[in-house]
């Protein structure tokens, strides 16, 4: 690796789409000299189903990138909705910051969005520039090795280093982090696509849905340009007959879930399936001496709740707005990068906890249904609460409706009380580890609590016989564009 050309910023981002443009941002607020490598060129696509709810809106918002978001003209989505075999809970959602609709852009233009408010911004971003080393000095980290554009390698010497660079991120593997602390197996894969939406006109095109039938969810998100999509969550041993058979399988989800039919029947004009069966939710180290990882790279959890993207500017945004007048004092700067992990931890663990939770891979239950029954159109949205972070999950269904619930399932013609009273009893197990984790919090706790299934593997593995299977979710299948942000780390000689 020889290094042709040195250049010094306060600090050096690896990655630059939601995390990495929102830290960027929240730098410059405080006036510090950023440059952000991307090995990606933008505009272009991720792997992700990319639906905001308010709250992930407001803080497209806080950031400044909003404008630039609306102008692609996502359709706006005032209600959510969760079905399941009948039972319906639709809800208005509540303003957050203002913001009372959802949205849902694909990746492509969400990300632009972002890379051009950071730029306006006066941040660099630098595409198709991948990080390769980082550089110690005094056991902090001064510095990193950039492959540019070009192939040439470049130094740059920073104050701060910044990993946003996703869920296999370089930058977690170089300061020694990458094994998570903490994490739970996903029993369900992804598997979606993009097309003309037969609903155009109609109510449908305001809200964001979540249909469940056996242990399959639908999740359908309208999109700009007349277009919808369509993801199935479902066990994830699945995931390998959706690849091989994707308009079977499509037919196969119509036929088991009919609201679906209802919702996306007669739709046309497919894209290709894209689909995961990793989805491992886990916590990483996320702050060291001179350096912290933010988004995807520090924490993931279960897409089936929609909270990452929100999440990942989030909390760059205030790694940036937190470590950025402090910069020049290493102290209180790894103090303030340190102090924004754990208020993610504290903010993001009960999400955590319910992404564990809805990623089991259970059928429609009767209590669920009383669930829904019960929080149809309830004013506040309490269901809409929980996607916008307004309520925690375990404070939404909490044990007085929890109770009311159960003894409604149980007074059910035909109810099996057995499996009501176990499915009640491990709900109050989960929720108990939640309640516990907010009341006595710990920082970077390693104890396993009830929603986590701590038998994953890491790095996720391909299954590679039946037994294990069931175990460990398959690996990534990807569509060549959508490569850059999963393929393996490159490695270079020196
Ligand atoms: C199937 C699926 C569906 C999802 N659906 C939703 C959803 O509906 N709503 C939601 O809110 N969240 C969803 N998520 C989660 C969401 O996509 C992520 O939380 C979000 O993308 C995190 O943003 P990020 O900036 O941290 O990382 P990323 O978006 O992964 O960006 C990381 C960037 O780092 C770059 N990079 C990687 N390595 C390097 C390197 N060495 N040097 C330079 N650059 C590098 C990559 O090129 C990439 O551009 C979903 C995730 C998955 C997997």
């Amino acid at each position: 690796m020889e290094i042709t050309r040195t250049e010094s910023v306060d600090v050096v981002i690896a990655g630059a789409r939601c995390a990495g443009s929102a830290a960027a941002i929240g730098f410059r607020r405080a006036g510090r000299s950023v440059l952000a490598v991307d090995r990606s060129r933008f505009p272009s696509d991720t792997l992700s189903t990319h639906v905001n709810f308010p709250s992930a809106v407001a803080e497209i918002q806080a950031i400044g990138a909003l404008d630039r978001v609306l102008a692609y003209d996502p359709p706006r989505c005032y209600h959510g909705m969760v079905e399941a075999d009948g039972a319906r809970c639709l809800q208005k959602f509540a303003a957050v910051d203002g913001i009372d609709y959802g949205i849902c852009l694909p990746r492509p233009e969400l990300d632009m969005a972002l890379v051009e408010t950071a730029r306006e911004a006066g941040a660099e971003i630098r595409e198709h520039t991948s990080l390769e080393k980082v550089l110690w000095s005094g056991g902090r980290v001064s510095g990193v090795v950039i492959r540019e554009d070009d192939g040439s390698y470049t130094q740059v010497n920073c104050k701060l280093l910044v990993g946003a660079d996703g869920r296999r991120s370089t930058t977690a593997k170089l300061v020694g982090a990458e094994r998570p602390y903490r994490g739970s197996r996903n029993e369900r894969g992804c598997a979606f696509w993009y097309m003309d939406d037969p609903q155009v006109g109609t109510v449908w095109r305001e809200r964001l849905i979540q249909l469940r039938s056996g242990p399959t969810h639908a999740l359908i998100f309208p999109t700009p340009n007349n277009r919808v999509l369509c993801l199935f969550m479902g066990p994830a041993v699945d995931i390998p007959k959706f690849r091989a058979d994707p308009e079977g399988m499509w037919e196969a989800m119509l036929e088991e879930n009919p609201a679906v039919r209802v919702r996306l029947g007669g739709a046309t004009n497919f894209t290709k399936l894209r689909s995961t069966g990793d989805n491992v939710a886990f916590f990483r180290r996320s702050s060291g001496p001179g350096w912290a990882l933010a988004g995807d790279a520090g924490h993931f959890k279960d897409p089936i709740i929609g909270q990452g993207i929100r999440d990942a500017i989030r909390f760059g945004r205030l790694l940036g707005e937190a470590c950025g007048p402090v910069l020049d004092d290493p102290n209180a700067c790894d103090a303030a990068s340190r102090s924004v992990e754990a208020r993610r931890d504290r903010e993001c663990n009960a999400t955590y906890h319910w992404g564990n939770r809805e990623s089991r891979a259970f059928s429609v239950t009767p209590l669920i249904k009383e669930a829904l029954a019960d929080l149809d159109g309830c004013d506040p949205p309490r269901l809409l609460h929980m996607f916008d972070r307004i309520q925690a999950p375990h404070h939404v269904l909490n044990p007085l409706r929890g109770g009311k619930y159960v003894a409604k399932a149980m007074l059910q013609r035909g109810a099996d009380r057995k499996a009501v009273l176990r499915e009640a009893l491990t709900e109050i197990t989960i929720d108990r580890g939640a309640w516990r984790e907010q009341l006595r919090p710990k920082f970077r706790s390693t104890r396993i609590t009830q929603s986590e299934r701590a038998d994953y593997d890491w790095p996720p593995k391909t299954p590679s016989d039946p037994a294990r299977a069931r175990r460990a979710a398959p690996a990534i299948a990807v569509e060549p564009e959508l490569q850059s942000a999963f393929e393996p780390e490159s490695t270079v000689t020196a």
